[in-house]
C-alpha cells in the first residue's frame, strides 16, 4: 500500500517539530509499508520562510539593499538551528549546513541580480520562492538518515513536470507521472523513504516553477496521482475540517467525512484548510484525501472521498461558512425586463476590470440582477457598469446601479440539502428567530450548499445559529 503525506510549514518548523513528523512518517510506514513524504517550507507562525525568500525578491526589487541580506541572515538561523537540534556532529551536521549556506548564498545572489536589473520576473520570483522547501526536505531527509532509515531529499523539479506559467505553474500529468515513477518506485522498492519537495515543479527546460502559494498541498495529490497511491494525508495543525470557524464559534467540531463536492463549495467560501487545487487529482483517480493534525495525532481528521458511498450520510448538513467584507452590486431597472443580454454585458464589464463575482442573483422579474464583490472592487465595479450602461441610465431602462456595502456571504454545506426537505426552512427559521435579515439567496445547482447574504453585523449571529442546526438536528455524521 501505497501513502503520501505532506507536511505543512509548522510540521517542519523547528527541530521538535521535524522530530515529531519523522515519528509520524515511521509510523505510517509501519502500517503502509511505502510512504512518500511531501514537505512544505519550514514556517512557524509568524514566519514563514517562503514569505522571506518572497520578501527578499520584492526589495530587491526595490532597491532595498539592506533587508535581504537581513532576511539571509534569519533564513540561515532558522536553518542552522534546527539542524544543531537534530543531527550530531559526528554525522551529516557539517554536510547538511554547508548545502543550507549554499542556498542562501543563492538567495542573496539572485536578489542581488534582481536589484542590479531592476527586473523581477515571475521565473525569477519561483526559483527565489521555491528553494524554502529545497532546504527543508534536506534537513529531515538527513535526520531520518541520522535515526538509521534510508531516506532521500528529492528536489520537485525532477518529479513535476509543469507548463511554463510561473507562479501558478499547471502539471502535466502523463509526463510526471512517467518521472515520478521512474525516480521513486526504485527508492520505495528498496525501503527507503522519499522526501520531496512541496511547492514546486520544472518546465520540460529544466527551469523551476512553482504551484502557487500553499501549493504543497497540490504537489501531495499529484504524486499521489501519479504513484497511484491508495489515499494522501495533508498533516496540518487542526483537527480536520471544522463545521465553522472555531474563532466565531466555539462548538465548532471537526467533520469526519466530506464528498469532494461538498468540500469544493467550502474551499471556494474560504475554509482555508486545503489549498483549492488540491482535490482535483485525487478525485480523477478516486483517492481518499485526509486531512490530519500534528498536534493531535490520534485523532482521525477529515476524509474527503468521492460522492459515492456517502449517501447515508444524506440529511446531514456538515458545515457553515462565512465570507466578510463583500459588496452586493446592483443593477436594477424596470426596462431590463425580456431584454437579452443584460446579464451578458453585466458581467463582461465586471469581467474586464479583472475582477471575480462570488454569487450571483437574479429573480424571474429580471428587475434587477444582484451579484458580490470584494468590497474593495465595489466601487471600480460600479463605475465600470455606469460606463458600460451609459445609455440605458440615460433612456432610464436602467434606473440605478448601486453597491451595498460591509455585507457578508454565510454558505451552508452538507450534500443532504439535495435529498432532504426542508432544510432551507430550517435555515431560515434558525436566521428569522434570531433577528438575521436575509438579503439575498443562492443555491448552486450542484445542491450542495446554500448561501444567503446578511449585513455584516449580523454575520457571526448568523453563523453561530445556522451552526446550531448542524450540530444539533442536521447532525454532523
Ligand atoms: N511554502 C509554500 C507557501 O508558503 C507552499 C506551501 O507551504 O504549501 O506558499
Ligand atoms: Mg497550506
Amino acid at each position: 500500500m501505497t501513502l503520501v503525506m505532506k507536511f505543512g510549514g509548522t510540521s517542519v518548523g523547528s527541530a521538535d517539530a521535524m522530530r515529531e513528523t519523522a515519528d509520524l512518517i515511521l509510523q505510517a510506514r509501519d502500517t503502509w509499508g511505502d510512504v512518500v513524504v511531501v514537505a512544505s517550507a519550514m514556517g512557524s507562525k509568524p514566519v514563514k520562510v517562503t514569505d522571506l525568500l518572497l520578501q527578499g525578491a520584492y526589495t530587491a526589487f526595490a532597491g532595498d539593499l539592506d533587508t535581504y541580506p537581513q532576511l539571509a541572515a534569519q533564513m540561515r538561523a532558522i536553518h542552522y538551528e534546527a539542524i544543531d537540534g537534530l543531527l550530531s556532529p559526528e554525522g551529516e551536521r557539517q554536510i547538511i549546513l554547508a548545502e543550507m549556506e549554499r542556498f542562501v548564498e543563492r538567495f542573496t545572489t539572485l536578489c542581488g541580480a534582481v536589484s542590479v536589473l531592476g527586473e523581477l520576473t515571475p521565473r525569477a520570483l519561483d526559483a527565489i520562492s521555491g528553494m524554502g522547501e529545497q532546504m527543508s526536505v534536506r534537513i529531515l531527509a538527513a535526520y531520518l538518515r541520522e535515526l538509521g532509515y534510508d531516506s532521500e531529499a528529492i528536489d520537485a523539479t525532477e518529479l513535476v513536470l509543469t507548463d511554463g506559467n510561473f507562479q501558478n505553474a499547471a502539471p502535466q500529468t502523463a509526463a510526471t507521472r512517467a518521472q515520478t515513477t521512474a525516480r521513486l518506485q526504485p527508492l520505495l522498492d528498496s525501503d527507503a523513504i522519499p522526501i520531496v519537495t512541496g511547492f514546486i515543479g520544472a518546465t520540460s527546460d529544466g527551469v523551476t516553477t512553482t504551484l502557487g502559494r500553499g501549493g504543497s498541498d497540490y504537489s501531495a495529490a499529484i504524486l499521489g496521482q501519479a504513484l497511484d497511491a491508495d489515499e494522501v494525508w495533508i498533516w496540518t495543525d487542526v483537527d480536520g475540517v471544522m463545521s465553522a470557524d472555531p474563532r466565531i464559534v466555539p462548538g465548532a467540531v471537526s467533520i469526519p467525512t466530506l464528498s469532494f463536492r461538498e468540500v469544493s463549495e467550502l474551499a471556494y467560501y474560504g475554509a482555508k484548510v486545503i489549498h483549492a487545487k488540491t482535490m482535483r487529482p485525487c478525485v480523477e483517480s478516486g483517492i481518499p484525501l485526509r486531512i490530519k493534525n500534528t498536534f493531535n495525532p490520534t485523532h482521525p481528521g477529515t476524509v474527503i472521498e468521492e460522492d459515492a458511498g456517502l449517501s447515508r450520510q444524506n440529511g446531514a448538513l456538515k458545515a457553515v461558512t462565512a465570507i466578510k467584507g463583500v459588496s452586493m452590486i446592483t443593477v436594477e431597472g424596470k426596462g431590463m425586463i425580456g431584454v437579452p443580454g443584460i446579464a451578458a454585458r453585466t458581467f463582461g464589464a465586471v469581467a474586464r476590470l479583472d475582477v471575480s463575482v462570488l454569487l450571483i442573483t437574479q429573480a424571474s422579474s429580471e428587475q434587477s440582477i444582484c451579484f458580490i464583490v470584494p468590497e474593495a472592487a465595489a466601487a471600480a465595479v460600479v463605475g465600470s457598469l455606469e460606463a458600460e450602461f451609459a445609455d440605458q441610465l440615460n433612456r432610464h431602462d436602467i434606473e440605478r446601479i448601486w453597491s451595498r456595502d460591509a455585507i457578508a456571504i454565510v454558505t451552508i454545506v452538507g450534500a443532504g440539502i439535495q435529498t432532504t426537505y426542508g432544510i432551507a426552512g430550517r435555515v431560515f427559521g434558525a436566521l428569522g428567530d434570531h433577528q438575521v435579515n436575509v438579503i439575498a439567496i443562492a443555491q448552486g445547482s450542484t445542491e450542495c450548499g446554500i448561501s444567503v447574504v446578511v449585513a455584516g453585523e449580523d454575520v457571526d449571529r448568523a453563523v453561530e445559529h445556522v451552526h446550531e442546526l448542524i450540530v444539533g438536528g442536521g447532525k454532523v455524521s
